[in-house]
């Protein structure tokens, strides 16, 4: 399969996506710290913090973690509620939710997570049954992005919220030269020596730079239904939280 400046169809991406996916699912928690040098964790444990998950309450507060992969965010937020909050981890690949499940065994509320293989673009869920709904990094590896914000706003209560964690266009000047040239030296051939195959890495980089920029996305976000949509930037934009609401 090549990526490369290749144009793929639409009907073709998620094959595309799933057999990445699939590849590097047992180097993907490693690779993250490598590509990132660790940065992932600080910005997923931003998006946690800006969540702010209840740590008790006369009701469950249900999480929607969704292309939740090897269970990072799911992790995150249920130790951030002390074990209150319910979180569903749900992915379309079963490889990255095997890995997921594994790690889950050793976590601190093993019970308050549940691993559901889904396509974010048809959830099998019922309207109105999410207090929230998470989803980073995975929404730029969705082939209808719109479909699946669509399917989180459907989810969700009424009050429920969403928030996006997503990579960015960096264009702080100077510093987006750096990071060109990072993705395109360093990265690709890092993938190459950990998980054997630098052709994942390469679609790594050409999503980030195809994804929609902050202000389209929060267009889109409005399109789906949320309201009082806003965004944050991290680390000289690379990383991006959006949050919305459905009120
Ligand atoms: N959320 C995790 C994290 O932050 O480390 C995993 C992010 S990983 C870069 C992207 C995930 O999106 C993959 O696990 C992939 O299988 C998932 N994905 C891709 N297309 C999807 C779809 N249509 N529906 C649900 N998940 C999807």
């Amino acid at each position: 399969t090549h990526f490369g400046e290749q144009t793929v169809a639409l009907e073709d991406k998620q094959g595309l996506v799933d057999k990445v996916f699939h590849d590097v699912a047992d180097r993907y928690d490693l690779m993250n710290d490598l590509m990132s040098m660790g940065a992932h964790r600080l910005w997923k444990d931003a998006m946690v913090a800006d969540l702010a998950p209840p740590k008790a309450g006369s009701r469950p507060y249900k999480v929607l973690d969704m292309a939740g992969g090897t269970g990072d965010i799911g992790e995150r937020i249920v130790n951030a509620s002390l074990g209150h909050a319910q979180v569903v981890v749900s992915d379309i690949n079963a490889d990255m939710l095997r890995v997921g499940s594994e790690r889950a065994r050793s976590w601190r509320y093993p019970g308050q997570v549940e691993f559901v293989e889904a396509n974010a673009e048809e959830l099998p869920f019922e309207d109105n049954s999410f207090d929230a709904y998470t989803i980073a990094f995975g929404i730029r590896n969705v082939p209808r992005i719109q479909k699946a914000l669509d399917e989180a706003h459907r989810v969700l209560r009424r009050g429920g919220r969403i928030l996006v964690l997503e990579f960015s266009q960096v264009d702080v000047p100077g510093f987006d030269a750096v990071y060109r040239l990072y993705s395109d030296q360093i990265i690709p051939p890092m993938g190459q020596v950990v998980t054997g195959d630098a052709q994942p890495y390469q679609y790594f980089i050409e999503s980030i730079r195809k994804f929609p920029a902050p202000a389209e996305f929060s267009t889109m976000l409005g399109q789906a239904g949320f309201k009082r949509v806003k965004h944050q930037s991290f680390t000289a934009n690379i990383a991006t939280l959006f949050s919305g609401w459905k009120l």
